[in-house]
C-alpha cells in the first residue's frame, strides 16, 4: 500500500521535491520491503544467508537515501560523488552476494565461466553506454569521477541482472517465481538508472517524478520475491555443475559489441573510459574462452573416466575390463601367467529381493572393499555384471591362481552385517589361466565362466577350468543364453496329465506340465530348464506364460462342457512376485472362470526361503478362491509349524513314496500318516507317480482322494487330452482300473 501511495504521488503531485511525499513516504516505501524479507529469514532456514545479504543490500540502499536526505542535500553545492553514493554502491555488493547465493543454492552450482558472462555483459554495455553518455555527462558535470560514479549505477544493475540470469543456466533459463520477481526488480533499477543518467546528461532531471519511483518499485519487487514459497523446481541440489555446452552466445555478442565500441571510440577519439571498459570486456571474453576450453576438456576426461568406473563400488566396470584387454598378457614377464578369477555371488537376487536394493548395494560395496583390501597391489578387480566380479592376477603357476581363488573365497565367507542383520554370503568362483586355457581375453573369460558355472552346479566354491567339463556345461550355458531370449508364446508347450478321483472313478482335473520346444535341442522337460530359469530369475516370465496357456485351456475345457480342475506348478520364486495374485485374478476374470477351478502347486521349499513374504502372497491368492496344493509333499524341509501357519487345500504326496510302495514298506507308513494328517486338517490328498496296478490299489485302499500317474493317464498334449476326454471308453477304462486294482488288492 505504502509503495502504491508513493508511486501514485509521483504521478499526481506536481514535479519537484516535497519533503512529505518524496522524503517521508518515499523513504518508508523503500524500507517496508524489508518486512517480508525479515519474515522469510525468520521462518525458514532455507536460503537464509542469501536473504540476509539481500536485506543488508536494501538496508544500505535506504541508508544511502537517509544520508542524502539528512546530510548531502543540505550541502551547497551538493557534492558528487556524495557520501550517500558510498552506501548505494556498497548495497550492490550485498545484492550480488545475495543473488549468487540464491541462484547457487537454488539451481546447483554455476560454472565460473557462466558467471563471467555477467561481467562481460556489464562491461560491454558499460562501454557502449559510456560511448553514448560519458562525453555529454562530462560536459554537464565537468568532473570525470562524478561521471564514473553516475555511470556505475546502470552498469552494476546490468551486472546483477546478468549474474541472476546466468545463474539460471543449469535450469535452461527457466526462472521460478522469486527469480522472476528479482529479475523484474533489477530491470526496474536498470530503467531508472539509465533514464536518470540520460536526464542528467541532458540536464533535464527533476526530482519527484515517476522516475524516482522506479527504484522503490525495484526494491519492492525484491521484497515480494522473498514472499512466495518456491513451489516450483526445488533445485537439483547436486554439487556437480552442468556440463559446459561449448561457448554460450553471451561472450560472442558482447565481445562483438565491445569491438564495435572500441573501433568507434578509436575513430571518434571518445573518452578513454569507454575504450577501457570495452578492452576489459574483451580481456574477459578471452579469459572466458580459455576457461570454457578447459572446462570442456575436463568434462571430457571426466566422462571418459566415469564411463569406465562402476559408480556403486568404484571398481572398474565391464567396459574398462575389456578395454585393457589383451594388453594385460603382453605386459607379463617371461614365464609368468595371468589368472582370471570370475566371482559370482550366490543368491544375490534373493538378498536383493528380500532385504531391498539398498542392502543389496551395500553388500556389493562391502564385498568389493574386501576384495580390494586383500588384493592390493597383486591384481586388478572389476565389477563386470550385477553381482559378478572379474579379477586378474599376475601369477607364477596355475596352482597359485587357485590359491588366490581360495583366499578370495575365505575373504567373503566372513559374515556381513547389513540392514540390521548378519548374513553370510557365498560365492562361486571360476578360474582360468593364460596361456594354459586360452590366449585371448574373451576365451579366458568364457573358460572362467564355465568353471564358475560348474562351481555353482557342484556347490563348490572355487573351480578351475577343466576342458572335460566343457561340453556339457557349454550346452547348459547355451541353453541359459536361449532362456534369456526365448519367446515363450512360440516355444512353450503344455502337457496335461489327468488326475482320477479314486472314489468316483471320474477324471477330476489335469495338471499342466511345461515343456520347451527348443529349436535345436528338441523337446525339453522341466528338469532341464526350470532350475536354470529359477537360478537366473527368468522363472517369472515362464510362469506367466504357463498360467496364460493353462487358464486358456481351462476355459476351453469348461466351454466344451468338462468341468475339470486345472493344476499349475509355480516356483517358490514366483511367490516373491507381488504381481502374481493380480495377474491370476485378471486371467480368470478374462474368461469369466471361477477361481476355485484353478489349483496352484507350490513345493514345501517355498516356505523355507522367505516364509513371511511367500505366505502373504499365498494368502492373497487363496483369498480369491484359488486352491493351493503342496506338491512333492514329504521330501521338502518345511517344519510342521510352518505348514500349520499356512492354509492350503491339498497335499500331493511325492511320487518317490508311491514309487517305493512295491519295495519299501515304510513308504506305505508315510502315506498313511500323511492321509491321517490331511484328514485332521481337512485337506484333499493326491498321490502322484502311480505307475502300476499295485500302487493304485494301495493308495486307494489307504484312502487317498485323487490319483495321478502313468498308469492312470500319461501327460497329454492339448489335442490328445481333448480326444481322451471325448472318448468315453478311454475315460471309463481309466476309472475301471481302480476296481480292478481293488480286486487285485
Ligand atoms: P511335479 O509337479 O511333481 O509333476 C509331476 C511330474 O511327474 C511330471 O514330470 C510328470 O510327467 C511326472 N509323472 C507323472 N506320472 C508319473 C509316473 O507315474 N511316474 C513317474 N516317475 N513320473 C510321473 P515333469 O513333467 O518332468 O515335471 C517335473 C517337475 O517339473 C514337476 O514335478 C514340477 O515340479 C516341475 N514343473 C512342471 N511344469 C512346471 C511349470 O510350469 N512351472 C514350474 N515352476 N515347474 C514345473
Ligand atoms: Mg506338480
Ligand atoms: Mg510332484
Amino acid at each position: 500500500m505504502v509503495v502504491l501511495v508513493y508511486v501514485g504521488s509521483t504521478v499526481v503531485v506536481r514535479p519537484g521535491y516535497t519533503s512529505f511525499w518524496d522524503g517521508w513516504v518515499g523513504n518508508v516505501a523503500s524500507i517496508v520491503p524489508l518486512v517480508p524479507i525479515a519474515l522469510r529469514i525468520r521462518s525458514t532456514k532455507h536460503l537464509r544467508g542469501a536473504w540476509i545479504a539481500m536485506a543488508t543490500g536494501i538496508a544500505l540502499f535506504n541508508a544511502g537515501n537517509l544520508i542524502y536526505l539528512w546530510h548531502d542535500q543540505n550541502l551547497n553545492p551538493i557534492p558528487s560523488p556524495a557520501p550517500s553514493d558510498a552506501a548505494y554502491l556498497a548495497s550492490y555488493v550485498f545484492f550480488a552476494i545475495g543473488i549468487v547465493m540464491l541462484t547457487q543454492r537454488h539451481f546447483g552450482a554455476v560454472r565460473i565461466s557462466t558467471r563471467l558472462d555477467g561481467a562481460i555483459t556489464g562491461l560491454a554495455i558499460g562501454s557502449a553506454a559510456g560511448m553514448l553518455w560519458f562525453d555529454s555527462v562530462l560536459k554537464v558535470s565537468g568532473r570525470p569521477l562524478q561521471v564514473v560514479v553516475g555511470m556505475a549505477y546502470p552498469l552494476l544493475d546490468m551486472v546483477l541482472l546478468v549474474i541472476l540470469i546466468s545463474g539460471l543456466a543449469p535450469l535452461r533459463y527457466r526462472p521460478n517465481a522469486p527469480t522472476s520477481l528479482l529479475m523484474l526488480g533489477m530491470t526496474a533499477f536498470v530503467i531508472g538508472d539509465v533514464v536518470y543518467l540520460n536526464e542528467v546528461a541532458a540536464n533535464t532531471y527533476v526530482q519527484g517524478t515517476l522516475l524516482d519511483s522506479t527504484w522503490v518499485i525495484g526494491i519492492w519487487l525484491m521484497g515480494v520475491a522473498a514472499w512466495p514459497r518456491d513451489e516450483r523446481r526445488e533445485a537439483p541440489r547436486t554439487r556437480t555443475t552442468s556440463l559446459p555446452r561449448g561457448l554460450s552466445s553471451i561472450p560472442i555478442i558482447f565481445g562483438s559489441l565491445s569491438v564495435l565500441v572500441l573501433v568507434i571510440s578509436l575513430v571518434h577519439h571518445t573518452s578513454g573510459v569507454t575504450s577501457l571498459l570495452a578492452l576489459s570486456a574483451l580481456c574477459l571474453v578471452i579469459v572466458r574462452m580459455a576457461m570454457t576450453l578447459r572446462e570442456v576438456r575436463g568434462a571430457e576426461e571426466e566422462s571418459f573416466r566415469s564411463a569406465r568406473i562402476d559408480v556403486l563400488t568404484g571398481l572398474g566396470n565391464r567396459r574398462a575390463f575389456f578395454e585393457s584387454g589383451d594388453g594385460r598378457f603382453e605386459a607379463l614377464d617371461d614365464g609368468r601367467r595371468l589368472g582370471i578369477v570370475l566371482v559370482d555371488l550366490d543368491g544375490f537376487k534373493e538378498i536383493n529381493d528380500s532385504l531391498g536394493h539398498a542392502s543389496g548395494d551395500e553388500l556389493l560395496q562391502i564385498v568389493s572393499r574386501r576384495f580390494e583390501n586383500a588384493n592390493e597391489g597383486r591384481g586388478e578387480i572389476s565389477r563386470i555384471g550385477g553381482d559378478e566380479f572379474a579379477c586378474t592376477f599376475d601369477v607364477g603357476s596355475v596352482a597359485e591362481a587357485v590359491a588366490i581363488g581360495n583366499e578370495m573365497a575365505q575373504m567373503i565367507a566372513t559374515p556381513i552385517a547389513i540392514g540390521g542383520m548378519t548374513i553370510r554370503v557365498s560365492a562361486s568362483m571360476g578360474i582360468a589361466v593364460y596361456p594354459d586355457h586360452g590366449s585371448v581375453l574373451s576365451d579366458l573369460l568364457r573358460c572362467a565362466d564355465i568353471a564358475m558355472y560348474e562351481a555353482k552346479q557342484s556347490r563348490m566354491v572355487v573351480r578351475l577350468y577343466r576342458p572335460e567339463g566343457d561340453a556339457r556345461t557349454r550346452d547348459e550355458l547355451a541353453l541359459l543364453d536361449d532362456l534369456r531370449t526365448v519367446v515363450w508364446e512360440r516355444e512353450l508347450v503344455l502337457h496335461f496329465q489327468p488326475t482320477l478321483d479314486l472314489r468316483t472313478s471320474q477324471i477330476r482335473g489335469v495338471e499342466a506340465l511345461a515343456r520347451w520346444r527348443h529349436p535345436s535341442f528338441g523337446l525339453l522337460y522341466p528338469n532341464d530348464f526350470v532350475p536354470l530359469a529359477e537360478r537366473t530369475g527368468l522363472i517369472h516370465v515362464l510362469t506367466k506364460a504357463v498360467l496364460h496357456r493353462a487358464i486358456d485351456e481351462l476355459a476351453q475345457l469348461h466351454r466344451t462342457g468338462y468341468e475339470l480342475q486345472m493344476s499349475v506348478n509355480i516356483s517358490r520364486y514366483d511367490l516373491l512376485d507381488d504381481e502374481l495374485p493380480d495377474l491370476i485374478a485378471g486371467l480368470l476374470a478374462r474368461h469369466g472362470l471361477e477361481a476355485r477351478w484353478l489349483t496352484l502347486e507350490i513345493t514345501e521349499s517355498s516356505l523355507v526361503e522367505e516364509p513371511a513374504h511367500s505366505k502373504q502372497c499365498i494368502e492373497r491368492i487363496r483369498a480369491q478362491g484359488v486352491q493351493i496344493s503342496i506338491d512333492d509333499f514329504g521330501v521338502g524341509y518345511s517344519s510342521m509349524s510352518q505348514l500349520l501357519q499356512l492354509s492350503v487345500d491339498e497335499l500331493k504326496i511325492d511320487k518317490s513314496f508311491v514309487l517305493a510302495l512295491g519295495t519299501d514298506d515304510r513308504a506305505r507308513a508315510v502315506i498313511s500318516a500323511t492321509i491321517e494328517l490331511a484328514r485332521a486338517l481337512k485337506l484333499t490328498v493326491v498321490a502322484e507317480g502311480i505307475e502300476n496296478v499295485h500302487s493304485l490299489a494301495v493308495v486307494s485302499a489307504l484312502g487317498v482322494d485323487l490319483g495321478q500317474g502313468y498308469f492312470v493317464a500319461v501327460p497329454f498334449s492339448s489335442r490328445q487330452l481333448a480326444e481322451f476326454l471325448a472318448n468315453p471308453d478311454a475315460v471309463s477304462a481309466a476309472g475301471a482300473k481302480i476296481s480292478r486294482a481293488a480286486l487285485r488288492g
